[in-house]
């Protein structure tokens, strides 16, 4: 039989992708199989109809020859739903909506013994001078954090000792419970408390770590900051968070960059601004300027005559290097005029004589 999509979304014909989407995400939560009182088959019909109306070429393929092109198709439904593929099937956006609203269900699920030892991320803060950004720099970090013990070597087991199968669990990690209810017998799963779900268990536990295989420690990281890095911006370095329980992979260091506010530039993007006052004489006749730049070397430029106030000059690749490596921003000079508030007596003759001559 014909499935009507919209029918079993419950949306208009007409209703947008909001709209569906909302819809979706209702009676996906409303029907998830992991849920009590959830239902699969709705849920999968409910999951076809969303991967249909949610796509602009498919629905208006759906809208003019209806859901059995989907047979016949290049997209066929797969009926052995598989949650990977619903998730990377989404695409775009919906990704972490989708995590939002089964929120705890997918956790303990998805969720291997080999994970529950994963260490932890770790994140710490560096402060840069904007002038240090123009190269790549070196620099050793201090990172204090659990790092691995260096008496078992991570495996949490007093050296000569070993890591035995939790006798609790059998190496399981969980515990069934036989319920009886008066609606029959429920059996129900717990996470093992003497191997804490890890399924394996020191025979003798480690005199430094107590069996963690980790301790409080501090570990020294090299890393090379990359030229034109923003203020914010994350460098993440792979492995070198915390160290994992027993063994377990490490987590990942996350370095945020904090970038000092300069005292004469303001950094727009990969542009740096410098404003630079003019005197009226400079202003009406044309100078030489020494500016600053940050490159530290101050540049000579010559300023043609006859700017005013809010004109812009720019040197081409004097702003941060850009990320990819290649080139650099631009620094732009803003010009302000400069007028005295007080003058000499000399000055205001002169001055005086120059309004006679209409300046
Ligand atoms: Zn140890
Ligand atoms: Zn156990």
């Amino acid at each position: 039989m014909e499935k009507d999509y919209y029918k079993i979304l419950g949306v208009e014909k007409s209703a947008t992708q909001d709209e569906i989407k909302k819809a979706y995400y209702k009676l996906a939560h409303e029907h998830h199989p992991d849920k009590k009182g959830g239902n699969e088959a709705r849920f999968k019909e409910v999951n076809e109809a969303y991967q249909t109306l949610s796509d602009k070429d498919k629905r208006s393929q759906y809208d003019q020859f209806g859901s059995s092109f989907n047979n016949q198709g290049g997209f066929g439904f797969n009926q052995n739903i598989n949650w990977e593929d619903v998730m990377g099937g989404f695409g775009g956006g919906g990704i972490e909506d989708l995590f939002d609203i089964f929120g705890g269900a997918f956790g303990g699920q998805k969720q291997n013994k080999r994970d529950l030892r994963k260490g932890r991320n770790v994140e710490i803060g560096i402060d840069l001078e904007l002038e240090s950004i123009l190269r790549p720099q070196e620099r050793e970090l201090r990172v204090m954090k659990n790092i691995r013990c260096s008496r078992c070597n991570g495996s949490g087991a007093e050296p000569g000792t070993s890591v035995r199968e939790c006798v609790t669990c059998r190496g399981t990690g969980r515990i069934q419970q036989i319920k009886k209810t008066f609606l029959g017998t429920i059996s129900q799963y717990t996470t093992c408390t003497e191997c804490a779900g890890e399924g394996v268990k020191p025979e003798k536990p480690c005199n430094v770590c107590r069996g963690e295989g980790r301790v409080k420690g501090e570990e020294r990281i090299r890393i090379t900051i990359p030229a034109g890095v923003d203020n914010n911006q994350i460098i993440k370095v792979k492995g070198k968070g915390e160290a994992g329980k027993r063994g377990g992979e490490p987590g990942d260091l996350y370095i945020r960059i904090f970038i000092k506010p300069h005292s004469v530039f303001e950094r727009r993007g990969d542009d740096i601004y410098l404003n630079q006052s003019i005197t009226f004489s400079q202003a009406a006749l044309g100078d030489k300027l020494k500016i600053p730049t940050l490159d530290k070397e101050n540049l000579i430029i010559k300023i043609p005559a006859g700017l005013t106030d809010g004109n812009i000059l720019k040197i081409s690749r004097g702003g941060i290097p850009h990320f990819s490596g290649v080139s650099r921003g631009n620094l732009y000079i803003q010009l302000s005029l400069d007028i005295p508030d007080r003058l000499t007596k000399k000055q205001k003759e002169a001055l005086e004589e120059l309004k006679k001559q209409g300046l």
